[in-house]
């Protein structure tokens, strides 16, 4: 099974949907990485040098997953010209993936949204695309959620890795939004989830065969469960 993550910038795998893709790696399945713009606007100094610079911070923070796609297309304005489009379908038709995860098109930042809606388009009805939460979960209703627990040391560790970014503010970022997540599948305090979305549409009506399996029931009435109620 082939999966294909497509982050509009540096860190945005890392940050959004790192724990989904470690899941994927243990269970055998090859993932692929895309990191679609150069992260010129993630900070105040020397533009090139940024641009450098962040693509190591993503080499590192990607390494136990894969070697990322650099495609540098402009950060801030992701998707205002056509050859965009086409430079985002060839790095999808390269990889030939079985699912895409990518970010949700209501998400706060055009470029993440144009991203999105991109790579939907580009793909039709041919791969299923699976959108990842959205910053701070606005705008976002999970249709599946995974147990990330065993994993979180090593997401934070990969955030940290883009310390041009000041990561500590994302890593507080996870903390909260996946324990938050944990919590929505009564989970006890300490576990940690991420979130996605999946929009049945033919002939993908069900996605379950190809996910790595989500949370247990964990039933907050019944006595001895242990959760987070
Ligand atoms: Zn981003």
């Amino acid at each position: 099974m082939k999966i294909l993550a497509i982050g509009a910038h540096p860190d945005d795998i890392e940050i959004f949907m790192f724990g989904f893709l470690c899941c994927c790696k243990q269970m055998g399945y090859k993932i692929s990485t895309v990191v679609a713009t150069d992260g010129s606007l993630g900070g105040s100094n020397d533009n090139n040098k940024l641009v450098e610079n962040r693509r190591k911070e993503a080499q590192n923070g990607l390494n136990q997953l894969s070697i990322p796609l650099f495609l540098d297309l402009p950060d801030g304005s992701l998707g205002n010209e056509a050859i965009h489009i086409n430079t985002i379908k060839n790095s999808i038709q390269k990889v030939n993936p079985d699912l895409i995860v990518t970010h949700y098109y209501k998400d706060y930042h055009s470029d993440h949204i144009n991203l999105s809606k991109i790579v939907k388009n580009a793909v039709g009805h041919y791969t299923p695309v699976l959108y990842c939460d959205t910053m701070m979960g606005i705008n976002f209703n999970p249709s599946y959620y995974i147990d990330i627990s065993n994993y979180m040391t090593d997401k934070i560790k990969s955030i940290c890795c883009h310390k041009s970014q000041n990561p500590e503010r994302f890593v507080k970022l996870v903390r909260l939004m996946n324990s938050y997540r944990a919590a929505q599948c009564n989970a006890p305090e300490g576990e940690y989830a991420e979130a996605y979305f999946f929009e049945n549409s033919f002939p993908f009506s069900d996605i379950k065969d190809i996910l790595p399996k989500s949370f247990k029931i964990r039933p907050f009435h019944i006595k001895a469960v242990n959760g987070f109620l």
